[in-house]
Protein backbone atom coordinates (compact mmCIF):
# COMPACT_ATOMS: atom_id res chain seq x y z
CA UNK A 1 0.00 0.00 0.00
CA UNK A 2 2.26 3.00 -1.14
CA UNK A 3 1.50 6.17 0.96
CA UNK A 4 4.83 7.77 0.38
CA UNK A 5 4.86 11.11 1.52
CA UNK A 6 0.62 11.21 2.68
CA UNK A 7 0.00 13.66 5.31
CA UNK A 8 -2.01 12.09 8.31
CA UNK A 9 -3.79 13.01 11.26
CA UNK A 10 -5.14 9.56 12.86
CA UNK A 11 -7.32 10.45 16.50
CA UNK A 12 -7.06 8.37 19.78
CA UNK A 13 -3.63 7.12 17.80
CA UNK A 14 -2.04 6.67 21.60
CA UNK A 15 -3.27 3.07 21.72
CA UNK A 16 -5.38 0.27 20.08
CA UNK A 17 -6.94 0.50 16.76
CA UNK A 18 -5.15 3.79 16.64
CA UNK A 19 -2.30 3.19 16.96
CA UNK A 20 -2.26 0.25 14.86
CA UNK A 21 -3.00 2.37 12.39
CA UNK A 22 -0.56 5.22 12.83
CA UNK A 23 2.56 2.09 12.78
CA UNK A 24 1.26 0.48 9.63
CA UNK A 25 0.61 4.05 7.84
CA UNK A 26 4.32 5.23 8.85
CA UNK A 27 5.63 1.83 7.57
CA UNK A 28 4.15 2.14 4.20
CA UNK A 29 5.73 5.82 4.22
CA UNK A 30 3.06 7.88 5.29
CA UNK A 31 3.53 11.00 7.67
CA UNK A 32 1.92 10.40 10.81
CA UNK A 33 0.23 12.97 13.29
CA UNK A 34 -0.18 10.51 16.40
CA UNK A 35 -2.68 12.09 18.61
CA UNK A 36 -3.77 11.22 22.93
CA UNK A 37 -6.25 12.64 24.98
CA UNK A 38 -5.29 11.33 28.37
CA UNK A 39 -2.34 8.83 27.86
CA UNK A 40 0.80 10.68 26.39
CA UNK A 41 3.41 8.31 27.53
CA UNK A 42 1.43 5.79 25.82
CA UNK A 43 1.41 7.91 22.18
CA UNK A 44 4.91 9.09 23.24
CA UNK A 45 5.89 5.14 22.93
CA UNK A 46 3.63 4.86 19.86
CA UNK A 47 5.61 7.41 18.03
CA UNK A 48 9.33 6.35 19.23
CA UNK A 49 7.90 3.03 17.72
CA UNK A 50 6.85 4.68 14.15
CA UNK A 51 9.38 4.04 11.22
CA UNK A 52 10.56 7.10 9.35
CA UNK A 53 10.33 10.75 9.84
CA UNK A 54 8.35 13.82 10.08
CA UNK A 55 5.95 12.45 12.55
CA UNK A 56 4.61 14.69 15.49
CA UNK A 57 2.46 13.72 18.50
CA UNK A 58 -0.30 16.08 19.33
CA UNK A 59 -2.99 16.63 22.36
CA UNK A 60 -6.15 16.67 20.79
CA UNK A 61 -9.71 15.79 23.01
CA UNK A 62 -12.23 15.37 20.33
CA UNK A 63 -15.05 17.06 22.78
CA UNK A 64 -13.61 20.15 22.70
CA UNK A 65 -13.83 22.70 19.32
CA UNK A 66 -10.96 24.64 21.10
CA UNK A 67 -8.96 21.80 21.92
CA UNK A 68 -10.07 20.31 17.98
CA UNK A 69 -9.07 23.86 16.67
CA UNK A 70 -6.09 24.73 18.06
CA UNK A 71 -4.39 20.88 17.62
CA UNK A 72 -4.89 21.14 13.68
CA UNK A 73 -3.66 25.20 13.71
CA UNK A 74 -0.30 22.58 14.93
CA UNK A 75 -0.83 19.97 12.20
CA UNK A 76 -0.81 22.70 9.31
CA UNK A 77 1.85 24.55 10.32
CA UNK A 78 3.96 21.19 10.78
CA UNK A 79 2.28 19.53 7.68
CA UNK A 80 1.97 22.16 5.68
CA UNK A 81 -0.98 20.79 4.57
CA UNK A 82 -2.92 17.66 5.28
CA UNK A 83 -3.93 14.34 2.69
CA UNK A 84 -6.15 12.57 5.36
CA UNK A 85 -7.62 12.48 8.67
CA UNK A 86 -8.44 9.40 10.32
CA UNK A 87 -11.41 9.89 12.78
CA UNK A 88 -10.75 6.61 15.33
CA UNK A 89 -10.90 8.31 18.60
CA UNK A 90 -13.96 6.48 20.55
CA UNK A 91 -15.31 5.16 23.79
CA UNK A 92 -18.17 3.10 25.07
CA UNK A 93 -20.58 3.44 28.33
CA UNK A 94 -22.44 0.43 28.09
CA UNK A 95 -25.66 -0.03 29.42
CA UNK A 96 -29.05 -1.74 28.73
CA UNK A 97 -31.12 1.49 28.02
CA UNK A 98 -33.33 1.07 31.10
CA UNK A 99 -30.40 1.79 33.09
CA UNK A 100 -28.50 4.37 31.36
CA UNK A 101 -27.68 7.54 33.10
CA UNK A 102 -28.59 10.61 30.47
CA UNK A 103 -24.40 11.86 30.73
CA UNK A 104 -23.45 8.18 28.93
CA UNK A 105 -25.44 8.84 26.22
CA UNK A 106 -23.89 12.32 25.61
CA UNK A 107 -20.68 11.28 26.70
CA UNK A 108 -20.73 8.83 23.47
CA UNK A 109 -22.36 10.84 21.11
CA UNK A 110 -19.71 13.90 21.77
CA UNK A 111 -16.78 11.87 21.52
CA UNK A 112 -18.07 9.34 18.92
CA UNK A 113 -20.09 11.15 16.66
CA UNK A 114 -19.27 15.24 17.40
CA UNK A 115 -16.06 14.69 17.80
CA UNK A 116 -15.87 13.25 14.41
CA UNK A 117 -17.63 15.83 12.83
CA UNK A 118 -15.27 18.82 14.39
CA UNK A 119 -12.51 17.30 12.82
CA UNK A 120 -13.67 16.89 9.35
CA UNK A 121 -15.13 20.86 9.78
CA UNK A 122 -11.43 21.53 10.60
CA UNK A 123 -9.53 20.15 7.92
CA UNK A 124 -12.31 21.06 5.33
CA UNK A 125 -10.72 24.19 4.39
CA UNK A 126 -7.66 23.26 3.38
CA UNK A 127 -8.19 20.40 1.57
CA UNK A 128 -11.26 22.09 -0.34
CA UNK A 129 -8.00 24.52 -1.50
CA UNK A 130 -5.90 21.73 -2.18
CA UNK A 131 -8.70 19.92 -4.24
CA UNK A 132 -7.98 16.86 -3.00
CA UNK A 133 -7.74 14.68 0.30
CA UNK A 134 -9.49 11.59 2.13
CA UNK A 135 -11.52 11.49 5.54
CA UNK A 136 -11.62 7.52 6.84
CA UNK A 137 -14.45 7.29 9.51
CA UNK A 138 -13.94 4.21 12.03
CA UNK A 139 -17.47 2.85 12.69
CA UNK A 140 -18.55 -0.51 13.68
CA UNK A 141 -20.48 -3.59 13.00
CA UNK A 142 -22.66 -2.61 15.77
CA UNK A 143 -23.56 0.62 14.20
CA UNK A 144 -25.69 -1.66 11.71
CA UNK A 145 -26.78 -4.18 13.30
CA UNK A 146 -27.28 -3.16 17.19
CA UNK A 147 -25.79 -4.53 20.25
CA UNK A 148 -28.29 -4.49 23.14
CA UNK A 149 -26.32 -2.51 26.77
CA UNK A 150 -25.20 -0.19 23.21
CA UNK A 151 -27.78 1.89 22.08
CA UNK A 152 -25.36 5.05 22.94
CA UNK A 153 -22.63 3.41 20.93
CA UNK A 154 -24.40 1.69 18.01
CA UNK A 155 -26.60 5.29 17.55
CA UNK A 156 -23.37 7.29 17.29
CA UNK A 157 -22.07 4.70 15.06
CA UNK A 158 -25.20 4.94 13.00
CA UNK A 159 -25.32 8.45 12.92
CA UNK A 160 -21.13 8.66 12.02
CA UNK A 161 -22.22 6.75 9.10
CA UNK A 162 -25.11 8.93 7.90
CA UNK A 163 -22.30 12.19 8.58
CA UNK A 164 -19.83 9.96 5.85
CA UNK A 165 -22.39 9.77 3.25
CA UNK A 166 -23.17 13.56 3.66
CA UNK A 167 -20.27 14.84 3.70
CA UNK A 168 -18.91 12.98 0.61
CA UNK A 169 -21.50 14.13 -1.28
CA UNK A 170 -20.85 17.91 -0.51
CA UNK A 171 -17.13 17.39 -1.47
CA UNK A 172 -16.92 14.62 -4.25
CA UNK A 173 -16.93 17.53 -7.25
CA UNK A 174 -13.92 18.98 -5.17
CA UNK A 175 -11.60 15.64 -4.90
CA UNK A 176 -12.28 14.85 -1.34
CA UNK A 177 -13.57 11.34 -0.50
CA UNK A 178 -14.90 10.23 2.93
CA UNK A 179 -15.62 6.98 3.71
CA UNK A 180 -15.51 4.79 6.99
CA UNK A 181 -14.05 1.19 8.31
CA UNK A 182 -16.59 -0.53 9.87
CA UNK A 183 -14.81 -3.24 12.37
CA UNK A 184 -16.34 -6.05 13.74
CA UNK A 185 -14.64 -7.37 17.14
CA UNK A 186 -10.88 -6.52 17.33
CA UNK A 187 -8.50 -7.26 19.93
CA UNK A 188 -8.05 -4.35 21.94
CA UNK A 189 -8.40 -2.53 25.80
CA UNK A 190 -12.02 -2.25 24.29
CA UNK A 191 -13.04 -5.85 23.93
CA UNK A 192 -10.59 -6.92 26.86
CA UNK A 193 -12.78 -5.82 29.41
CA UNK A 194 -15.44 -8.68 27.81
CA UNK A 195 -14.63 -11.89 30.26
CA UNK A 196 -13.53 -15.55 28.37
CA UNK A 197 -17.08 -16.48 28.12
CA UNK A 198 -18.25 -13.03 26.27
CA UNK A 199 -15.31 -13.60 23.68
CA UNK A 200 -16.07 -17.10 23.01
CA UNK A 201 -19.87 -16.57 22.31
CA UNK A 202 -18.58 -13.68 20.28
CA UNK A 203 -16.13 -16.16 18.09
CA UNK A 204 -18.53 -18.95 17.65
CA UNK A 205 -20.81 -16.26 15.72
CA UNK A 206 -18.09 -15.31 13.50
CA UNK A 207 -17.57 -17.09 10.37
CA UNK A 208 -14.24 -16.44 9.99
CA UNK A 209 -13.18 -18.08 13.13
CA UNK A 210 -11.20 -15.52 15.07
CA UNK A 211 -11.88 -11.80 16.34
CA UNK A 212 -10.12 -9.40 14.18
CA UNK A 213 -6.58 -7.83 14.69
CA UNK A 214 -5.55 -4.42 14.82
CA UNK A 215 -3.96 -4.79 11.65
CA UNK A 216 -6.79 -6.02 10.13
CA UNK A 217 -8.30 -2.37 10.51
CA UNK A 218 -5.40 -0.59 9.61
CA UNK A 219 -4.82 -2.33 6.25
CA UNK A 220 -8.37 -1.64 5.10
CA UNK A 221 -8.15 2.61 6.18
CA UNK A 222 -4.53 2.56 4.68
CA UNK A 223 -6.56 1.56 1.43
CA UNK A 224 -9.23 4.45 1.98
CA UNK A 225 -6.23 6.47 2.30
CA UNK A 226 -4.06 5.10 -0.57
CA UNK A 227 -4.31 6.22 -3.95
CA UNK A 228 -5.63 2.74 -5.02
CA UNK A 229 -9.48 3.69 -3.40
CA UNK A 230 -9.68 6.79 -6.16
CA UNK A 231 -12.62 6.03 -7.39
CA UNK A 232 -14.82 4.93 -4.22
CA UNK A 233 -16.34 7.69 -1.63
CA UNK A 234 -19.27 7.50 0.38
CA UNK A 235 -18.69 3.76 1.19
CA UNK A 236 -18.68 1.70 4.51
CA UNK A 237 -16.11 -0.89 4.12
CA UNK A 238 -17.42 -3.99 6.47
CA UNK A 239 -14.22 -5.56 7.80
CA UNK A 240 -16.32 -7.75 10.39
CA UNK A 241 -15.14 -11.55 9.41
CA UNK A 242 -18.33 -12.21 7.93
CA UNK A 243 -20.23 -11.51 11.56
CA UNK A 244 -22.56 -9.04 9.55
CA UNK A 245 -23.49 -8.93 5.85
P1 LIG B 1 -9.35 2.02 22.71
O1 LIG B 1 -8.27 0.98 22.73
O2 LIG B 1 -10.23 2.17 23.90
O3 LIG B 1 -8.66 3.44 22.35
C1 LIG B 1 -9.48 4.59 22.25
C2 LIG B 1 -8.66 5.74 21.74
O4 LIG B 1 -9.52 6.87 21.64
C3 LIG B 1 -7.50 6.11 22.64
O5 LIG B 1 -6.38 6.45 21.88
C4 LIG B 1 -8.04 7.33 23.39
O6 LIG B 1 -7.02 8.28 23.75
C5 LIG B 1 -8.91 7.96 22.31
N1 LIG B 1 -9.91 8.85 22.88
C6 LIG B 1 -10.86 8.60 23.81
N2 LIG B 1 -11.55 9.73 24.08
C7 LIG B 1 -11.03 10.70 23.31
C8 LIG B 1 -11.29 12.09 23.15
N3 LIG B 1 -12.26 12.73 23.83
N4 LIG B 1 -10.53 12.79 22.28
C9 LIG B 1 -9.55 12.18 21.57
N5 LIG B 1 -9.23 10.89 21.68
C10 LIG B 1 -9.97 10.16 22.55
O7 LIG B 1 -10.34 1.79 21.49
P2 LIG B 1 -10.15 0.90 20.16
O8 LIG B 1 -10.70 -0.44 20.44
O9 LIG B 1 -8.79 1.05 19.62
O10 LIG B 1 -11.21 1.64 19.21
C11 LIG B 1 -10.84 2.61 18.26
C12 LIG B 1 -12.04 2.91 17.38
O11 LIG B 1 -12.50 1.69 16.78
C13 LIG B 1 -13.24 3.47 18.14
O12 LIG B 1 -13.88 4.45 17.37
C14 LIG B 1 -14.13 2.26 18.33
O13 LIG B 1 -15.46 2.63 18.47
C15 LIG B 1 -13.87 1.53 17.03
N6 LIG B 1 -14.18 0.09 17.10
C16 LIG B 1 -13.49 -0.74 17.93
C17 LIG B 1 -13.81 -2.10 17.95
C18 LIG B 1 -13.08 -3.08 18.82
O14 LIG B 1 -13.47 -4.26 18.82
N7 LIG B 1 -12.04 -2.70 19.53
C19 LIG B 1 -14.84 -2.58 17.13
C20 LIG B 1 -15.51 -1.70 16.32
C21 LIG B 1 -15.18 -0.37 16.29
P3 LIG B 1 -6.34 8.28 25.22
O15 LIG B 1 -5.90 6.87 25.48
O16 LIG B 1 -5.19 9.24 25.07
O17 LIG B 1 -7.37 8.76 26.18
Amino acid sequence: MELKGKRVVITGSSRGIGAGIAKYMAAQGARVAVTYSSNPDSAEKVLAELEGDGHMLLKLDVTSSESVEKGFDEVFKKFDGLDALVNNAGITRDQLLMRMKDEDFDAVMATNLRGAYLCCKAVMRPMLKARSGSIVNVSSVVGQMGNPGQSNYSASKAGLEGLTRSIALEVASRGIRVNAVAPGFIVTDMTDALNEQQKEAIQGRIPLGRLGSVDDIAQSVSFLVSDMSLYITGQVLQVNGGLYM
